[in-house]
């Protein structure tokens, strides 16, 4: 989709700083992480819902998120993390492409859903 901003990014016509890339997924850090390390696991391909987005991508999706969660959890010193979907408007979700947040978490965060 010509105008959305996270296609803009799988193509490198918005810069971001990449975590992971493969044939199917993009991970990129988020803009305004809610944590240190709170990055962002897209559909290299433009899915507006999770619900239309292919198996072997959704499974891509969740796998390296939780591998990134886990990376991040050893690297930074984290004790757990949010893998967390927000899909529709009225569900939180702003960017309309699909993404999956991966959000490392300390028992002093005070952050819970
Ligand atoms: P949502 O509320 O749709 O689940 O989350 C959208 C996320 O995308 C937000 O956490 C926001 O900070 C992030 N975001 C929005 N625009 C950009 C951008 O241009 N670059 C990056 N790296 N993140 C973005
Ligand atoms: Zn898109």
């Amino acid at each position: 989709m010509a105008e959305c901003i996270f296609c803009k990014i799988v193509k490198g016509e918005i810069p971001s700083f990449k975590v992971y890339e493969d044939e199917l997924v993009y991970a990129f850090l988020d803009i305004g992480p809610i944590n240190f390390g709170h990055t962002l696991v897209i559909p290299k391909e433009h899915h507006e819902s999770s619900a239309t987005i292919p198996e072997e991508t959704a499974g891509r999706m969740f796998r390296i998120g939780a591998r990134i969660g886990v990376a991040l959890k050893r690297e930074l010193d984290f004790e757990a993390f949010n893998l967390h979907l927000a899909d529709g408007t009225a569900a939180g979700q702003v960017v309309m492409h699909a993404h999956l947040h991966v959000i490392p978490r300390g028992v002093e965060d005070g952050f819970h859903w």
